[in-house]
């Protein structure tokens, strides 16, 4: 079993949690908190042992009934990997905490490609990070544009990417986040830094993008323009997405035409939080223009899950025992009941 431990159980590393301890070849050995609150009694809950970051604050967690296991630097020492989900730029300080017990660890998006030196996504490039030391899983946005983009890629050739990003404002609990009552354009500026986060992981990618923030919680919306090298048929297209099982594909039939009810839909179907663990891709907007080689799509990207299922690939690439990103993704997808949603 790898031994993972969680630095930092909020949004992603809560998730990050569940879905390595239905892994039949992972554990779960810790997971960090900096002050006691309902995530660390939702830990205490799970019967995760709990580590906190600054350990002159244990009095306070005991105080609030929730067990101290140890300080981080006492975690870090029992896993064979961290991920670390502490908030954007704030991992990159536990660096050397990292190779000072030289144990492998994993940071997620809000931190540089250089923390690392290694993007990941499981399906563009698995077989890279076998045995690494550290590696970094793109952010929730990137992820989702690595996964299409690759996928028709390797098929067409991809000319150029237009795409822009409508961002949801903050996370559902995120009560100090706006806007309220705005559409806020995020980076002014085009391109936004998203195209070359993209190509941290596919650097050959032509691709500009742009993005705006507005006032919702439940999931980012992408709309996408593709330039293909060769020309392509709108079937041959949603064949591509249906036979990825990272990429859902949301049928007319559903009725399904916004995040909001794609996120009741994902609730319904009793999926762990209502998470969306692969891309949302609206099967009416996948459309083929200009004799086959200008495709355009809407898929939707719920923030707070997809790198969830990437993150406990990248545990299983860098532990080094499962040597193909579509066993790894099998594997995942199965233990946290990721099934077509179509
Ligand atoms: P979060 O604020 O929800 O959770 C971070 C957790 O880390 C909190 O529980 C906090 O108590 C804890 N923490 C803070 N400082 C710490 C420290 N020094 N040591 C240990 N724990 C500490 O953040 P999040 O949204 O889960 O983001 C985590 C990472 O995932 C970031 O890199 C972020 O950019 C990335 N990410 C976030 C989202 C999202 O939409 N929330 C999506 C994809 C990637």
């Amino acid at each position: 079993m790898i031994k993972v431990a969680v630095n930092g159980y909020g949004t992603i590393g809560k998730r990050v949690a569940d879905a390595v301890s239905c892994q039949p070849d992972m554990e779960i050995i810790g997971v960090s908190k900096t002050k006691p609150g309902a995530e660390a009694y939702v830990a205490k809950e799970r019967g995760y042992p709990l580590y906190i970051a600054d350990i002159s604050k244990k009095d306070a967690f005991i105080k609030a009934g929730i067990p101290v296991a140890g300080s981080v630097e006492e975690m870090i020492q029992k896993a064979d990997i961290i991920v670390d989900a502490t908030p954007g730029g704030i991992g990159e300080g536990n660096k050397p905490l990292y190779e000072k017990y030289n144990r492998k660890a994993i940071w997620e998006g809000g931190e540089e490609h250089s923390v690392a030196g290694f993007s990941f996504n499981s399906s563009c490039n698995y077989e890279q990070a076998i045995g690494r030391q550290f590696a970094r899983v793109v952010s929730c946005n990137t992820t989702g544009l690595c996964r299409i983009i690759h996928l028709i890629d390797s098929v067409f050739g991809v000319k150029k990417v237009r795409a822009t990003m409508i961002r949801r404002g903050g996370d559902p609990g995120d009560i100090k986040r706006g806007p309220i009552d705005a559409i806020v354009l995020n980076p002014v500026t085009i391109p936004s830094h998203h195209g070359p986060d993209v190509q941290s992981v596919l650097p050959e990618i032509n691709i500009i993008t742009s993005a705006m923030i507005v006032p919702t919680t439940l999931m980012h919306m992408h709309f996408i323009n593709m330039e293909l090298k060769n020309p392509a048929t709108r079937e041959q297209v949603l064949d591509l997405i249906k036979a990825h099982s990272r990429l859902g594909l949301i049928s007319k039939s559903t009725g399904i035409t916004s995040t909001a009810q794609l996120k009741e839909y994902t609730s319904d179907l009793l999926r762990s939080r209502g998470d969306l663990w692969e891309n949302g891709i609206f099967e009416e907007s996948v459309s083929v223009l200009d004799g086959g080689t200008d495709l355009y799509l809407f898929q939707a990207i719920h923030q707070e899950a997809d790198v969830v299922v990437e993150t406990v690939d990248c545990i299983r690439a860098m532990s080094g025992d499962v040597k193909t990103a579509m066993e790894s993704i099998a594997i995942t997808n199965k233990a946290v009941g990721l099934t077509a949603i179509r």
